[in-house]
């Protein structure tokens, strides 16, 4: 993996690095949302640290999309102030087991329950659209039925719709929030390594300068999870390695998926193979969204999915996920991942794969001639057509394609031969650090929180676990 540095070489020296009571790394919803709850009239010195840009040199990547913005940053998507999460679909589920698992790390269904409705109290009071979508119960239990003939699970779930331009916006009013109350945020400033001193204190070296701090919060997102488990591995707090989920974006005509999407905006379904019983599931569903290409820090490419309030395409994207648990001698997931990536990365020249489903089974790439075959317009041009089944392994093209055939039970039309498949989509979120119920790592005053430390899967739990993060946080300040 490249450094953030490398490819973001230091830039001016910040006046602002200093001393601070509480270092916050990463400035994604579990980076904000522990800021918010640490600022609550406590007085505490606080600093956020973010290697990307700001909200409105980010919204470049919203006019990117429409192509219309030829020289902006692709990692806009992944990194800067807001997280992943600035420019994500913006829906916000409002459960405990989805985007991660809150009820097993506080312990308590209930509680996470009302963690999540805290979390969504908070964007609301930041300016969220009154636009929550319920379930449609009756055709959940009609979906639910014909499910279990196919053994799979349709997950019932309320959800905030904030959309891609709604999301943005509430990050914008979040960080004028922090400033307001005299949080210090540094964008474009990377951290690029984390040491404990004799004295106790954190010091944060970053591209502009040193920070020291009492308590250091570290929650980079997926971007960020090689660079968290090298800065655990050096402050030797204990980590343990969960699964990386592997698979592909499919994109299929809207009124295909509508069965599903008309009983849940984003629907979750969760499918276990016949052939090696592995968990299949989807995720992150678009409907009449854009795939969208994702860009890491290592030069890696994947693909993801977007919905705007106003624009929309006449296709819905989901991301269709193989959950894989590695053990003995290989449990470093992360890197089995970024392996994966690398190869696909290299097929596509960059970009990635795009293959018609019709092509994917009978062993041949996909061409743009036979794309232009297609009755689906792909919404992510700026990829490659190949063939994914050289790209992924054998044991996950296979699970994908059973997957696939089932939740044609519950869609039809979803494994039409015409079916559009990107590759990869990759959820780096399985270095696991050992953590108590606040947070905390092994290391006294060392917290970590979101995606980057498996600790969650969505926006959710991402910001619970900051909230979560930041409640621990003013408990060791106040004992030590
Ligand atoms: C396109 C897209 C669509 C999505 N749609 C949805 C959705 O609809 N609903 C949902 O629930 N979830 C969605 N997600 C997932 C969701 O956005 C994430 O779960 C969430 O953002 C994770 O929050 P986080 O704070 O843990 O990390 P992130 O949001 O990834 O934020 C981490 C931040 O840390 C910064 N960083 C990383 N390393 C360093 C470093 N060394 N120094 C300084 N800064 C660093 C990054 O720049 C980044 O801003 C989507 C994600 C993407 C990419």
């Amino acid at each position: 993996m490249i450094e953030p540095a490398a490819r973001h070489p230091a830039g001016a020296p910040d006046p602002r690095a200093g001393s601070y009571d509480v270092v916050i790394v990463g400035a994604g919803p579990a980076g904000l949302f522990a800021a918010l709850e640490l600022a609550r009239g406590r007085g505490l010195k606080i600093a956020i640290i973010d290697g990307g840009d700001r909200v409105e040199q980010r919204k470049c990547a919203l006019r990117a999309h429409a192509g219309r913005c030829a020289g902006c940053n692709p990692c806009n998507t992944l990194y800067g102030v807001g997280g992943a999460g600035a420019f994500s679909a913006g829906t916000v589920n409002l459960r405990p087991d989805v985007g991660g698992d809150l009820h097993e790390l506080v312990g308590d269904w209930d509680e996470a329950m009302k963690l999540i409705e805290y979390v969504d109290r908070t964007l609301v009071e930041f300016g969220a659209p009154d636009n929550v979508r319920e379930p449609d119960m009756e055709l959940v239990s009609k979906l639910s039925a014909l499910a279990a003939r196919v053994n799979a699970r349709i997950i019932p779930v309320r959800q905030r719709v904030m959309g891609t331009e709604g999301a943005a916006g509430v990050v914008d009013s979040m960080v004028r929030r922090l400033e307001g109350s005299g949080v210090v945020i540094m964008d474009r400033t990377w951290a690029l390594e984390v040491n404990r001193e004799q004295n106790g204190l954190f010091k944060v070296k970053t591209s502009r300068g040193v920070l020291h701090a009492r308590a250091l919060l570290l929650s980079p997102g997926r971007g960020g999870s090689a660079w968290l488990l090298d800065q655990l591995r050096k402050l030797g707090a204990a980590v343990t390695f969960g699964p990386v989920d592997i698979g592909v974006r499919v994109e299929v005509p809207y009124h295909v998926m509508r069965p599903l999407t008309d009983a849940v905006h984003d629907p979750k379904i969760v499918i276990y193979t016949s052939k090696y019983d592995d968990k299949v599931r989807t995720f992150c569903t678009n409907p009449r969204g854009f795939v969208i290409k994702e860009v890491y820090m290592d030069g890696t490419v994947g693909v993801n999915g977007e919905t705007y309030l106003k624009r929309k395409s006449e296709n819905t994207n989901f991301a269709f996920l193989v959950t894989l648990r590695l053990k003995d001698p290989m449990e470093n997931a992360v890197e089995y991942g970024r392996s994966i990536a690398r190869l696909a990365t290299k097929l596509g020249g960059g970009k990635p794969l795009i293959q018609r489903l019709y092509d994917l089974e009978r062993g041949q790439r996909s061409t743009w001639d036979r794309i232009r075959r297609s009755n689906i317009s792909p919404t992510l041009k700026d990829v490659t057509p190949g063939d994914i089944s050289l790209a992924l392994p054998h044991r996950i093209v296979e699970d994908l394609l059973e997957g696939l055939k089932r939740l044609d039970e519950l869609a039809p039309g979803v494994a039409s031969p015409q079916t559009l498949i990107y590759a990869p989509e990759i959820k780096y979120y399985s270095v696991r650090p050992v953590v108590d119920k606040s947070m905390m790592t092994t290391v006294p005053g060392l917290f970590v929180a979101g995606d980057g430390a498996g600790l969650s899967r969505g926006f959710n739990v991402a910001a619970a676990t900051g909230v979560l993060a930041a409640r621990g946080i003013l408990h060791y300040l106040d004992s030590t």
